[in-house]
């Protein structure tokens, strides 16, 4: 039976004003488990009202009246993990550790937006003039909203909502079509934690919804993760409407193999990030360059590991090492890539459409291309899946420089044994987020995730810090507190 996706305003289950909906599949088997709403201009008018009639109660509750909220949440994230984890693993295909972990990444920011009360130290200034005193508070934004890929269907929306209901502003996610069980399921959580009705609502829906969002006058802010093209489109419609916007695309990440790297660790660091989740990550290891004589041996137990992984449904074996992708048109845009890349005079050592069977579901597996040059596409552009390219380089120097030619700037990783080198890779690579020995360098919620270049599009990045600082506005307050004779007012 289809689960029930309805909308989620003003704390109470709602049916769209829109009757159009679109299929949520398991991708483990191609089957179809709900219908999200497709929904329109007057379900984002409706969800802007509830949040901007919530937004005065909820922005004078005291900031640690507010973490109270925060850490009940925590409790009941925690008490409902597995639940949600294995939701994740339906809607999405990921393994179950995968899901775990968007889970858990999703929990550190509640975490870390628990602090409210410290982060949103302001400062004091004692006599910028004489007898007058300065302070500069942080207030909130008012009504944000967050629009949401389906490759992180928890963590992705906890990078925003946490921080900004923290900061006593109040919330409207619109998540993935693709997968919008798992953000009803988090909504549903908060208002059992006790968040007031009309401060975190959920809509569904595409384009329509967000060209909504971005003209509506009472939206204050947009957080967006997704593509490159999307991410533009809404940083420049939102900012052209005096919206602040914080807005990550896409990527292409670059992981640099030196001869004295560990070989055994360097290839399960790189297979763990080209074809983790299928590849479909933002910080995605998609193009490894081997430097000098690494490159055979290297090659040789890359492929080997790579052809033994075991692809398959991934909602009832936990013991599969990689899933389906999203969907169909997913599945065909990767294939699509590996004829291009073979075109292009790639050689494919591993191709996954011959390792996956289908079961109905969206597969395809792990694939390698070498003696991929920089010039080619499968070098340059986005996958977003399972396939990993494999340059070529005869020194570090050679490697950063083709690392820099890529137009995005999300993350690169350097496997060595070699502190120089390290820091070099370190000062020289032009990117947001930096991996030396670390497969991933994914995104923690106490740091900005610091996409550069078409890896993001605004001022302020999502998380830690900068997140807190993206969801408040700061004011500056001089006061004299005694005006010559009278008394001061709060003396
Ligand atoms: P997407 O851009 O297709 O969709 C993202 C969101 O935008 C969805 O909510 C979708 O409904 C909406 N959307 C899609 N097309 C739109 C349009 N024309 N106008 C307005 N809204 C639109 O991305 P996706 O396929 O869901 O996710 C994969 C992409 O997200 C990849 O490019 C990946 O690199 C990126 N991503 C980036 C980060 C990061 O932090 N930089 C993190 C996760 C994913």
């Amino acid at each position: 039976m289809a689960t029930p996706c309805p909308m989620f305003v003003g704390g109470k289950e709602v049916p769209s004003f829109s009757s159009e909906t679109t299929p949520v599949y398991n991708p483990s088997h191609g089957t179809v488990i709900a219908q999200a709403p497709v929904g329109n201009a007057a379900d984002v008018h409706n969800a802007v009202k509830v949040a901007t009639a919530a937004l005065s109660g909820w922005s004078e509750t005291p900031a640690a009246e507010r973490a109270r909220i925060l850490f009940r949440y925590k409790h009941l994230l925690e008490e409902n993990f597995e639940a949600l984890a294995r939701l994740v693993t339906e809607e999405h295909g990921k393994t179950i550790d995968e899901s775990r972990g968007d889970v858990r990444r999703g929990i550190e920011v509640v975490e870390f937006a628990c602090g409210v009360p410290i982060l949103l130290n302001g400062q004091f200034h004692d006599n910028v003039a004489r007898n007058i005193d300065g302070v500069v508070m942080r207030q909130p934004v008012g009504v944000c909203a967050g629009i949401t890929p389906f490759n992180f269907p928890a963590m992705v929306p906890m990078w925003m909502y946490p921080l900004a209901i923290a900061c006593g502003n109040t919330f409207i996610l619109k998540p993935s079509p693709k997968v919008p069980l798992t953000a009803l399921r988090l909504a549903r959580l908060a208002l059992e934690a006790g968040l007031p009705a009309g401060v975190l609502n959920v809509i569904h829906g595409g384009k329509e919804v967000v060209d909504a969002i971005l003209a509506h006058p009472d939206v204050a802010a947009v957080s967006f993760v997704g593509s490159t093209k999307v991410a533009k489109y809404i940083y420049e419609t939102g900012t052209a409407n005096g919206k602040r916007v914080q807005a990550a695309g896409g990527a292409k990440n670059f992981m640099i193999v030196m001869p004295d790297a560990e070989m055994e660790f360097t290839t399960g660091a790189v297979i763990g990030a080209a074809f983790g989740c299928s590849g479909q990550r933002c910080m995605a290891g998609s193009v490894a360059i081997a430097v000098d004589r690494v490159a055979d041996a290297f090659l040789e137990q890359l492929t080997k590991s790579t052809l033994a992984m075991k692809v398959g449904a991934t909602d009832k074996d936990d013991s599969i090492g990689m899933g389906p992708v999203i969907d169909q048109t997913s599945r065909d845009r990767i294939t699509k890539y590996l004829d291009i890349g073979t075109q292009e005079g790639a050689t494919l050592v591993a191709d996954g459409r011959k390792t996956a069977t289908s079961n109905g579901g969206f597969f395809v597996g792990p694939s390698i291309f070498d003696h991929v040059k920089p010039e080619m596409r499968i070098a340059k552009e986005e996958i977003f899946g399972p396939v990993l390219s494999v340059m070529r380089a005869p020194t570090l120097d050679d490697a950063i420089a083709m690392a820099n030619q890529s137009a995005y700037g999300n993350g690169a990783v350097l496997f060595t044994n070699d502190g120089g080198a390290a820091r070099k890779f370190a000062r020289e690579v032009k990117c947001g987020m930096l991996g030396i020995n670390v497969g991933v360098p994914a995104p923690m919620s106490i740091f900005p995730f610091s996409g550069w270049n078409d890896s993001f599009f605004g001022d302020l990045h999502i998380q830690g810090l900068e997140g807190i600082q993206f969801y408040t506005q700061s004011k500056v307050v001089l006061s004299r507190w005694n005006t010559g004779g009278r008394r001061g007012t709060w003396s």
